[in-house]
């Protein structure tokens, strides 16, 4: 029986459209690995995003090819990298037996199943559903993707581009995969899209991201549900009363907001009310707990725009910021933009950034030590007679927003719920005790 692995990069959309196609070669009678050295199929399931992912998936096409060069090995490229410069990969890495953009990753296992099958690449989309799904790791939490593309026009980002128009799946398809997952004894359901507030507006002609939260969150066994990647002006009244109302949904959101100066919103195309949209979130959910990221170095933005953003951070809206530096896409329209920043200076400014944050995060914290929280138990290592235990609390996204860390003598299970007090900071982690 042949084997496959297939290695994701980028964010964790791609992660879901890599666990459906693991779901599909496995209907296909394809034996799923994670060992390169016994695969005799390869697939590569790339990100193009920025810049830095462009050159790690092409570092990691590199690798895989190096394997193939030595022994037969069949090697594919799907995702966001061969749906933006197919032609230049075609010539740079000519052996490669096949590549799926977003728009032909449908097709990925009929391109390799039937070597005849036509490689052109469709219109961007993406893999937005299957009723094949095979989870990749074996945590208590999965991504549920619930919308794929965006109309969005955001001036430095070429996503509408890899991935398409707006397309919202179903209330009924998404109830149907939570409850897969919940069965499957997932706790933690983690609602993710280019532009998860935005979801419905296709189908059902309105912002219904608030019923369908409250339908996952009536599902048996999730504990949790959270949502990632709120689009500002699409966070709606409804959409706040259902976070008010459902206990099992995070009281946390993650809203990117790229900038807070009007100057450098505009020129981003992003919306000019950011600030009031945040503050009127925090007014009518204070305890919620809000994540953001930011872009420094964004053409034309000056010292009184990073003033302006290093006031707005000080307010303390956000426990976490993830600080990125402008990333010149040449496919994105901002590259055309003059008064370019030079990295030096987006580098310093992200640091900047980044320390004016921790501090804010880690008087958050300071103020909570003794609390008690509830986190959810993701690996407990035994060293000596004690147990590292690994978890995360409703307030805490996988892999961004650092762990809970506790020592003890007795073991916990993945997938258990234990309640603790907060001891102190390591970096982004928290110490806790029993
Ligand atoms: S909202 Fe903007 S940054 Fe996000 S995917 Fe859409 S265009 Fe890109």
């Amino acid at each position: 029986m042949q084997k496959v692995v297939v290695i994701a990069l980028g964010c964790p959309k791609n992660t879901v459209e890599a666990e459906y196609l693991l779901g599909i070669f496995q209907s296909k009678g394809l034996t799923i690995s994670n060992n390169l050295d016994e695969a005799d199929i390869a697939v590569i399931h790339t990100c193009s995003f920025i810049e830095t992912a462009r050159a790690e998936s092409e570092k990691f096409i590199r690798a895989v090819l190096s394997i193939k060069k030595k022994r037969d090995l069949r090697v594919y490229v799907s995702g966001c990298l061969p749906q933006l410069l197919k032609e230049k990969m075609s010539s740079l890495f000519p052996d490669i037996d096949g590549f799926a953009g977003t728009g032909t990753l449908r097709h990925l296992p009929d391109l390799i199943f039937n070597k005849n099958f036509d490689k052109l690449l469709l219109p961007p989309g993406g893999l937005n559903n299957s009723n094949y799904r095979m989870l990749s790791s074996n945590m208590p939490s999965a991504y549920l993707k619930i919308a794929e593309g965006c109309d969005h026009r955001c001036s430095f980002c070429v996503i509408p581009a890899l991935r398409g128009k707006y397309e919202s799946r179903t209330i009924e398809s998404l109830v149907d995969e939570a409850k897969a997952l919940a069965g499957s004894g997932i706790k933690e359901l983690i609602l993710i899209a280019q532009d998860t507030t935005s979801y419905g507006l296709d189908v059902y002609g309105a912002f219904v991201l608030d019923k369908l939260l409250a339908k996952l969150s009536k599902i048996n066994g999730l504990k949790w549900v959270r949502l990632l990647y709120a689009y500002p002006s699409s966070v709606t009244d409804g959409l706040i009363e259902v976070f008010k109302e459902h206990k099992n949904i995070c009281s946390y959101m993650d809203i990117p907001i790229q900038h807070i100066s009007r100057n450098v919103l505009s020129a981003m195309k992003r919306p000019l009310n950011t600030a009031g949209i945040i503050e009127k979130i925090k007014s009518k959910l204070p305890d919620i707990v809000l994540r953001t990221s930011v872009m420094t170095g964004f053409p034309g933005e000056t010292k009184k725009d990073v003033s302006e953003l290093v006031n707005f951070l000080d307010l303390g809206y956000f426990q976490y910021v993830g600080v990125f530096e402008y990333s010149n896409i040449k496919e994105a329209v901002s590259s055309k933009f003059k008064k370019h920043i030079k990295p030096t200076v987006a580098k310093e400014r992200r640091i900047l950034l980044e320390n004016i944050q921790y501090s804010i995060f880690k008087s958050k914290i300071d103020g909570m030590k003794n609390n008690i929280v509830e986190f959810l138990v993701e690996s407990c290592l035994k060293e000596g007679n004690r147990y590292h235990i690994k978890g995360r609390s409703s307030f805490q996204s996988p892999e961004i927003d650092g762990n809970m860390m506790l020592a003890d003598d007795k073991p916990l299970a993945v997938g258990e719920f234990c309640k603790a007090k907060i001891r102190n900071v390591n970096g982004y982690n928290i110490r806790v005790y029993i």
